[in-house]
């Protein structure tokens, strides 16, 4: 049997990296995984995952 490389893609960047030994994962490079880092610690990530509000204005008064 073939020990097949487990081949992942980075969701930073898009590239493809190996699952083993990369200490980065699930990004290629522990620059991309700094960058996202990065992203969640600001802001833009909040502002792009706040929830929707209910639509609790549009309860009727019937
Ligand atoms: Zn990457």
């Amino acid at each position: 049997m073939e020990t097949v490389e487990r081949i992942i893609r980075c969701p930073r960047c898009g590239k493809m990296a190996v699952w083993q030994d990369n200490p980065s994962r699930p990004f290629c490079s522990d620059k991309c995984r700094q960058i996202d880092l990065g992203r969640w610690a600001s802001e833009d990530y909040a502002i792009a995952g706040k929830p929707a509000p209910l639509a609790e204005d549009e309860s009727s008064e019937f």
